[in-house]
Parts: C-alpha cells; sequence; structure tokens
C-alpha cells in the first residue's frame, strides 16, 4: 500500500536534516529527499587524492559548554559525537592587507577579543569594547540566537535597519580598524551599501564566543544526524530530486520527483532555494501570489564564489588553527564591487583539519568572490545527479588559469606552499549551483539588506496552507542561523514551549 508521509522534507542540508530528526521524534512519519548521492548540501565533502575537503564549512562559532550551538546539538543528540579541533584562542582569524605587513588578530572570547586587538589599536581600547558590547546587543534582539526563550521579538524592525559599514565608523574613527572589523566579511558576503549590521553581529558573535574545526570535514554533522534521524523512525532517500507539487483543493497532496514517481504527505517544508518554488507550482499558477514569487524571483542573491583546493606533499606545510582572510585594499566593504578588476579582491585561505596528519596539513583550501557572469557560457552545462554534461576543455582551462592566479597570490603569504603543492582542483559559481540548487551558484542565498530588511525575510509559513519553509533564506545562513530556521519551521507541529523546553534541558 502507498505511504502517506505526515511530512515531507526538501533538501538535507543541516535545516532540512533538523526539522526532520524534530518532527520524527514527535511522533511524525517524516520522509527527507535529496537530489544528491550525499546528503547535507553545504555540509557535503569530497576527497581528491586521498583528502578531504569541505564544500560549505570551514569552521563553527558557539560550540562552547552552554553557549547556543552547543545547547541546540546537545539537544539533536549530536554534540558528543563530533570530532572538532579548538581554533587558536589568540586567533581564530587573521586579517591581512596589501600594502601591509602586520596580521591582525581575532581572538577568542569577548574580553580576550577586545584585548587583544587593543594591542594592535592602543588608543581604539574603548571603542573595541563599544563594539563587542554592541554586537551581543542586537544579537539579543533575536530570541533563539541565545536561546532566551521567554523573552519575545521586538515590535519594530528598527535593528533591522542598521548597516554595518555605517554602524562600525560611528564606533571607531580609526580606518584601518574599521577595515579589521569588516576584514573577514566573506563570511556573510558583505557590501557597504547592503549589509545589516545584526548580520555581521549574529556571524561574528558567535565565532567570538568560540570557534572550531571539523576533523575531517563537516560531513560528520550530517552523517550523525542521519543516525539520530534513522533512531527516531525517519527516513532519508537520495537521488530524489523534488520537480512539482501535486494538489487537492488548497493542499498540497503528493510531490512529484524527475523521475515522474509521486510521493504522498499531509504536510511539505521546503529547505530548497525558494527560486524553486515557481517551478514546484508551474501547472497551479494562482496557488501563489505573483507578487509573492515575482519578489522572490527579483530579490538580489548574495555574490557566488570561486573555490581553490590544493593537495601537498607530506610533512611539508604546517596546519594553521586560524583563517586567514586577505583584502587588496582598506575598502573592505566594496571588494565585490571591485572584484573584477582586481582578482580577487578579498581572499579567505586555510588549512583543512585532518585526523591523519596533526602538526601539517595534508591540504590548502582557499575561496574568494566570482561573479556568475565570469561561468555564463558554460551555463546550460548541469552537473547534477540526473544529468551529467561535462562541461569541456576550454572550462577545465578557465578553472586552471583562475586556481593559478588565485596561487600567485596565496604565495605571497604562504610562500611554503611553493614547490609543495601536488595537485589543485578549482570549483566555480556552477559547481555550487549544480549541487546545491541555488540559482546562481550564490554563496548564502538571498543577499539581506538593510534598507529593505522585510523584502529578503521569508516567512516559515506560505499561503498553500501545507507548504513552509526553512533553510538559509528564511532566517540568516550558517550553522546556527538555519538550525534556528529549523526550529522556527517546526514550531506549530510541536508546542513551541515543549521544543524550547526540551532544547534548553539537553544535556
Ligand atoms: C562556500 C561556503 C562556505 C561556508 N562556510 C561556512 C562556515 O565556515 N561556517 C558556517 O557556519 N556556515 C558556512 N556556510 C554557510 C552554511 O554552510 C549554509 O548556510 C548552510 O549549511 C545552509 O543550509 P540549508 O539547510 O539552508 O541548505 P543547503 O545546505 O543549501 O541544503 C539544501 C539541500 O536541498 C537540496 N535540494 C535543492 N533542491 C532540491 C530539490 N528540488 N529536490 C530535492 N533536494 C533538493 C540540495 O541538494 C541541498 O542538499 C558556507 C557556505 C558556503 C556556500
Amino acid at each position: 500500500m502507498e505511504t502517506t508521509y505526515d511530512i515531507i522534507i526538501i533538501g538535507s542540508g543541516l535545516s532540512g536534516l533538523i526539522c526532520a530528526y524534530i518532527l520524527s521524534k514527535e511522533g511524525y512519519k517524516v520522509a527527507v529527499l535529496e537530489k544528491n548521492k550525499q546528503v547535507g548540501g553545504c555540509l557535503q565533502t569530497f576527497v581528491r587524492d586521498r583528502r578531504i575537503f569541505d564544500v560549505g564549512v570551514h569552521y563553527i562559532g558557539g560550540l562552547e559548554e552552554g553557549q547556543s550551538l552547543d545547547q541546540y546539538f546537545k539537544y539533536l543528540g549530536i554534540r558528543d559525537t563530533l570530532k572538532l579541533q579548538r581554533m587558536d584562542m589568540d586567533a581564530f582569524d587573521t586579517i591581512g592587507f596589501e600594502e601591509d605587513d602586520t596580521t591582525y588578530k581575532m581572538a577568542q572570547g569577548h574580553e580576550r577579543f577586545v584585548d587583544s586587538l587593543s594591542q594592535q589599536f592602543p588608543k581604539e581600547h574603548h571603542a573595541l569594547k563599544k563594539y563587542s558590547q554592541a554586537i551581543q546587543d542586537i544579537c539579543h534582539k533575536f530570541p533563539l540566537y541565545f536561546l532566551e526563550t521567554n523573552k519575545a521579538y521586538p515590535d519594530t524592525y528598527k535593528h533591522l535597519e542598521i548597516n554595518a559599514q555605517a554602524e562600525i565608523a560611528s564606533i571607531t574613527s580609526d580606518p584601518k580598524l574599521q577595515a579589521v572589523l569588516g576584514g573577514n566579511n566573506i563570511l556573510y558576503a558583505g557590501r557597504g551599501s547592503a549589509t545589516p549590521f545584526y548580520l555581521h553581529a549574529m556571524v561574528l558573535n558567535s565565532y567570538i564566543e568560540s570557534s572550531w574545526r571539523c576533523v575531517d570535514g563537516g560531513s560528520q554533522i550530517a552523517r550523525s544526524l542521519v543516525k539520530q534521524l534513522r533512531k527516531e523512525g525517519g527516513t532519508i532517500f537520495k537521488q530524489k530530486e523534488v520537480d512539482e507539487f501535486v494538489f487537492d483543493g488548497a493542499n498540497i497532496k503528493a510531490v512529484q520527483l524527475t523521475t515522474g514517481e509521486k510521493l504522498t504527505c499531509k504536510h511539505v517544508i521546503s529547505s530548497a532555494h525558494p527560486q524553486q518554488l515557481s517551478r514546484f507550482v508551474r501547472n497551479e499558477s494562482g496557488r501563489l501570489r505573483k507578487a509573492y514569487l515575482n519578489r522572490i524571483q527579483g530579490t538580489k542573491a548574495t555574490s557566488a564564489i570561486f573555490s581553490a583546493h590544493y593537495t601537498l606533499k607530506p610533512n611539508t606545510v604546517k596546519y594553521i588553527n586560524s583563517n586567514y582572510y586577505h583584502n587588496k585594499t582598506d575598502d573592505v566593504w566594496n571588494t565585490i564591487e571591485n572584484n573584477h578588476k582586481n582578482w580577487p579582491s578579498t581572499y579567505l585561505a586555510l588549512t583543512p583539519k585532518t585526523s591523519g596528519s596533526p602538526i601539517y596539513a595534508d591540504s590548502f583550501s582557499a575561496m574568494c568572490y566570482m561573479d556568475y557572469d565570469e561561468v555564463k557560457d558554460w551555463g546550460n552545462s548541469f552537473n547534477t545527479v540526473s544529468n551529467e554534461s561535462p562541461r569541456g576543455a576550454s572550462y577545465e582551462a578557465f578553472k586552471e588559469e583562475k586556481a593559478s592566479l588565485l596561487l600567485d597570490q596565496l604565495y605571497k603569504r604562504f610562500p611554503e606552499l611553493k614547490g609543495n603543492i601536488v595537485n589543485s582542483y578549482a570549483s566555480t559559481p556552477l559547481s555550487f549551483r549544480d549541487y546545491i540548487g541555488c540559482p546562481t551558484g550564490s554563496l548564502y542565498g538571498f543577499e539581506r539588506n538593510y534598507q529593505d530588511p522585510m523584502r529578503t525575510a521569508l516567512a516559515v509559513q506560505t499561503r498553500i496552507p501545507n507548504l513552509r519553509l526553512t533553510g538559509q533564506n528564511v532566517n540568516i545562513h550558517g550553522i546556527l542561523g538555519v538550525t534556528v530556521s529549523a526550529v522556527l519551521a517546526c514550531i506549530g507541529f510541536v508546542d513551541r514551549e515543549k521544543l524550547l523546553t526540551d532544547i534548553i534541558s539537553a544535556t
């Protein structure tokens, strides 16, 4: 007999898996449908020359005992299963600039963060204290960020309308310190004319609280969650791409896959990029308001990314327990705009942490912005489970050229790489588009804009009564951001008070 699921979840990224776990634990019959061979979405890893590389998660914040993500992960039953490496207490991130020999350090713990940067900016101690307080204060406006469950959301949107660049400039007039505080803004694809201060604050605060690398890659988070989900009776189907919704009256009664197969359900939660909604309702125009779909189609995406991964000769390059963010100039809030004329205007470089090589790194990764237009000539080729069309020699040559250009930049800061690279592997916005399912390979989904915050904030509940949304476009991106988005999507199926009490009291 055909199975009817209580809830079908589209996508096995972190938000989809968390929804599936919570709802299975609460007794619902749940199935996750994932289009890829591997679960995890941005948590996926891949292997080259027997080295493990992360697609999308290089470090995680807020996992110290009692911090928010620690508590969420305890509730999910995965906290103790994770192999993590605490990053350098004195410098989880280091920030550098082309014409400046100093490397600026961001330390873990708010006090340490302030004291350490105060040593590099002795006149700015007061400003740094103010900055540290300001980012914590704005994070407190979002009750689930610190799991402040008895607190209500503010009744105005004023806190969403503060510009990050301007707010930092109002705290310190030192242009170098301003550049340092925004110098790792690849973390949220920062743009001076758009980025809200709350986004900057939520991301930075979580790493200042505590920063951790996943040893042997972030896919362990997805694997642990899948085990937990299965224990609760949930099901995951891989290589099942949702193509369309089938309706009965006002509600979705089934999801149809690209294979034509249909799975019946009472509710759907989608973690796929919201632009896919137009595809899912394509034969049922009017199910979602045209204005809503147009708004989603028209919302600016965050920049896309080019990643280069280099495998190293054994015992040559030491593992570095910090990330390094490089900026060509102090104009850190315009790196996306300036990228085409000065590629790469900024980059992130790091050594992944593996259990097999405690002192030396066995690989090196770097990423920098890349406009989708740079790869649009190959845009009609797809590299997906159901449709593999190789992009050809010209694409491979393009990737090689870019990886080599980036390497020239890396050699300046990491001369120890010279002569020690075995192979390089690159991915472009097309790789992200195809593996994650975000239309232009955008890094973090929709761009948040302080000038029009509500336009880019999608509600969990849609106009289709039994369709909800979750994931990085609903709340914010990042491991903590999408964890909160999953909790939000489950409230209603589960009593809010009960769920939050269970999360807070998990051990
Ligand atoms: C390069 C990069 C680096 C990052 N680094 C960090 C970091 O260091 N720390 C951090 O905290 N965050 C980081 N992030 C952000 C973080 O990884 C993401 O915000 C988060 O993992 C997104 O989770 P999600 O559940 O919203 O969706 P996703 O991970 O995007 O998952 C969506 C899933 O849905 C599937 N899907 C899509 N369409 C369909 C369909 N039609 N049918 C079936 N399945 C479908 C996709 O295949 C995918 O598996 C990074 C992101 C990127 C891209």
